[in-house]
């Protein structure tokens, strides 16, 4: 067998008994979610957790977020107050990252969490993480699976593009529905925009976003998510050697949502700045994105993309 390349199997009972024994083994595994594909390990094993890090070649002071399967599982790891709960109840499952105070004894790993007080929790809707939570009986630590600070993962392939044999296994299960990483809420403040909008969550909590004091992490750095090209905003039409992503009127090479709609957009981005990035152009332009809804996603993961 080629040992740069990991094995990717379809997302199945096969797939998913050899992911789980995995898991078990303190091994990781990359699987799909309904943001992007995740690099999973279970999270009460340092030896696991470790793998993942070296994998990314992610540095160990980012910590990772905690996928479980249900509230019941999240409150035996975190505390949860009424304002968590009111967005857990109207965003679990889903694409919702809370950032809660660490329960005493909950077991996770010191590198999880980076050290902090803190542990950021997701309950997934995605079939296929779901069913490695439950296979594996373990909550699951997983950042993106890719390389650190490349573009994030849609698709199995760009999985393989990125991190080779770091990661033996891949559960395929197509590209990812939302396309974006979750969005991140501590306390009231929105500490990433994802694909919960704000929109969506002031409908339960007045909510704004912001930072954190104390981390400093991928999510909130200001260069993440860069292609290896210079990468120019708001732009409507190509110059020079441009590779032009184009967003409603505005035709490219390639185009996010030629209809306008910024929910195709997101779940289109990172495949099409994979692609921009293979093309041979010398440069990338991208259309100018509206920034209601889940443009508000799409321009925080693009203005990170453009700074160098
Ligand atoms: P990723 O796994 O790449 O989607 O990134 C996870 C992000 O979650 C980090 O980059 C942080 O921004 C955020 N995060 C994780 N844990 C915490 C925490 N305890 N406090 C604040 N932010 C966190
Ligand atoms: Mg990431």
């Amino acid at each position: 067998m080629d040992a740069q390349a990991p094995v990717i199997l379809p997302f199945g009972d096969a797939a998913l008994t050899r992911a789980a024994a995995a898991i078990r083994d303190g091994g990781v595994v990359a699987v799909p979610t309904e943001t992007v594909y995740g690099l999973a390990a279970d999270a009460r094993c340092a030896d696991a957790v470790a793998r993942v890090y070296a994998a990314k070649g992610r540095p160990s002071f980012n910590p990772l977020i905690v996928h479980v399967s249900d509230l019941k599982a999240a409150a035996r790891l975190a505390v949860l107050d009424d304002d968590a709960r009111a967005l857990a109840a109207a965003f679990w499952p889903g694409p919702l990252t809370l950032v809660l105070p660490l329960r005493d004894g909950a077991g996770l790993a010191g590198a999880v969490t980076a050290g902090l007080p803190t542990v950021a929790i997701r309950v997934p809707a995605h079939r296929a993480m779901r069913a490695l939570i439950a296979a594996s009986a373990a909550p699951i630590a997983a950042p993106s699976a890719n390389a650190s600070n490349a573009i994030s993962p849609t698709r199995a392939a760009h999985v393989a593009a990125s991190l080779g044999a770091a990661v033996p296994l891949i559960l395929d299960d197509g590209a990812c529905p939302a396309g974006v990483e979750s969005t991140i809420v501590a306390g009231r403040t929105i500490l990433r925009p994802g694909p919960v909008t704000r929109e969506m969550l002031a409908a339960v909590l007045p909510v704004a976003p912001g930072r954190t004091a104390h981390v400093s992490a991928p999510g909130q750095l200001a260069h993440h998510y860069a292609p290896r090209k210079p990468l120019r905003l708001d732009a409507v039409a190509r110059q020079g050697d441009e590779w032009l992503i184009g967003y409603g009127a505005v035709a490219g090479d390639d185009t996010l949502s030629a209809a306008g709609d910024p929910v195709e957009a997101a779940a289109r981005l990172f495949d099409a700045l994979h692609r921009a990035d293979a093309s041979g152009r010398a440069g990338i332009a991208v259309a100018p994105i509206p920034e209601a809804g889940m443009g508000a996603a799409i321009n925080d993961r693009l203005r990170r993309a453009a700074r160098r």
